[in-house]
């Protein structure tokens, strides 16, 4: 077998990246995502990457830069590679590096952690802190409590859990005051998902080692647990965390959890469990509006160090309103882009980029023969019977269905669907607007068919 080197090509990769970054972000967001990255070994199609945590490699992935690095290899080899990322803990020092200026590299971190004098806890990102986050009008209160458990751990809100959909900030919020807490140089700080938490547990459990797995985590001052939702039929993990939060509980010591949907909703939970993250105070973070999603994205670029014309950012704020993380993304896909063809991001250059993931704009696209097309191959029934005056139930559902969508995907009015829907009265499509949500919030299953066909509605162009 033949023997693959691709280092010389990871060099290539890594040297022609750097220099897609400005000045300011090679410094910053460079040296923190691509410096720790090392080549490992090379097989006739693919290569492996280590990086030194999972988070990096989620983070790599997140941040599109697996996405960069994957096509620059193409590029150069002129092949499709795949590539791994192994996570690899590793000293800093004894390992090959990237970089022949090491040194200078590390005494530029350490230096600007010393101007700031803060200690960087180790599983904690330092850019999650409540100075970058925005936190809008809806979610005031979760961010002002926050800042208030930051400043009286312990006491102030006991226990704490964070709850809301994907990307909205719960790690981040979570991370803010454990980033605060650590600046107390006497307070432990633990972080960690609760799949982490499940994983060290049942390896101690195989180890004999629950004592020091009992140590370590009630001996912490401030506790954060991420995504509590994991531990759903996790029994064994459940009773072990309901003694560490116990201890840690009665000795005032701060305990912070974050879940993806209320405890209410939490299925398989022990109730004793359940009562305990219920008794303190649970708050929910909502979807940024529109002037919330701005100011995200205008903060994002003055952290990245970066200059894009207040109308992009507009249009990009306008038309992601999904999620955070759902807007960063295609901040970085266009800042991306732009640095790779070494253009200035004009509005042109941002709708032609940005126009898969914004899928088809309002009204523009979509037309209600389109909903009803896709609705009604979906429930496999005809457009002339959702049409109909037909009053049975596999007409009705569809029928709602399609008009609930019409209302959210388009800006026609009631009265203009109801046209659509074989001269039905608005009173009518207000009717099914309200049933869909409602079952919308009772039931997740129709929230999920819901989504899933709108993005066909919205790829259906395609
Ligand atoms: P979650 O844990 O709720 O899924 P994250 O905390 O991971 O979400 O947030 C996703 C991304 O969005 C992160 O990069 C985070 O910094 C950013 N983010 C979320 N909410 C805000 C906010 N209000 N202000 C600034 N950045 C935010
Ligand atoms: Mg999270």
């Amino acid at each position: 077998m033949a023997d693959y080197n691709y280092n010389v090509f990871w060099q290539e990769t890594y040297k022609q990246i750097k220099n897609f970054f400005s000045a300011d972000d090679r410094d910053h967001e460079f040296t923190l995502w691509f410096e720790k990255i090392s080549y490992v070994s090379s097989t006739e199609d693919s290569i492996t990457l280590s990086v030194p945590s999972a988070f990096f490699k989620d983070q790599l992935n997140q941040r599109g830069y697996a996405e960069i690095i994957q096509e620059k290899f193409t590029e150069l080899l002129g092949t499709s590679l795949s590539i791994n990322f192994i996570i690899e803990a590793r000293p800093q020092t004894s390992e090959k590096k990237n970089t022949e200026k090491t040194e200078t590299k590390e005494t530029s971190f350490v230096k600007k952690v010393v101007v700031e004098e803060k200690r960087q806890h180790p599983n904690l990102r330092s850019d999650y802190s409540f100075e970058t986050f925005v936190p809008g009008e809806d979610n005031s209160f979760a961010y002002n409590a926050a800042v208030a458990i930051s400043k009286n751990p312990g006491r102030a809100y006991n226990p704490v859990l964070i709850y809301g959909g994907v990307g909205l900030g719960k790690t981040h919020l979570m991370q803010a005051i454990g980033n605060a807490a650590y600046e107390d140089e006497d307070k432990k700080v633990i972080y960690i998902t609760a799949e982490d938490f499940t994983n060290e547990f049942m390896l101690s459990l195989r180890n004999n080692s629950m004592t020091q797995f009992k140590n370590k985590y009630r001996s912490a001052d401030t506790l954060l647990i991420d995504d509590i939702h994991f531990f759903q039929n996790k029994e064994g993990t459940q009773e072990e965390l309901f003694h560490t939060f116990k201890a840690l509980y009665e000795t005032y010591k701060q305990i912070v959890f974050t879940c993806d949907r209320p405890v209410s909703e939490l299925k398989n939970l022990s109730d004793r469990l359940r009562s305990r993250f219920e008794s303190g105070l649970n708050v929910d973070l909502q979807p940024p509006n529109y002037e919330t999603r701005l100011a995200i994205l205008e903060k994002k670029t003055q952290q990245r160090g970066i200059h894009i014309p207040k109308e992009v950012l507009d249009l990009i704020a306008r038309n992601i309103s999904t999620n955070v993380r759902d807007l960063e993304a295609s901040l970085t896909k266009l800042i991306a882009y732009a640095e790779l063809v070494n253009k200035d991001i004009s509005l042109e250059v941002a709708q032609q980029q940005l126009r898969d993931v914004f899928g088809a704009p309002r009204q523009a696209n979509i037309t209600i023969e389109t909903i009803q097309k896709v609705v009604c191959e979906y429930f496999a029934v005809s457009i002339t019977d959702i049409k109909s005056k037909k009053r049975t139930r596999n007409f009705v559902q569809p029928r709602q269905v399609a008009m609930y969508i019409a209302r959210e995907l388009t800006e026609f009015s009631t009265t203009e669907i109801g046209v659509e829907f074989g001269g039905r009265d608005h009173s009518t499509v207000m009717h099914a607007c309200d049933k869909i949500s409602e079952k919308i919030t009772l039931d997740s299953s129709m929230e999920s068919m819901i989504n899933s066909l709108v993005r066909n509605i919205k790829d259906y162009k395609k």
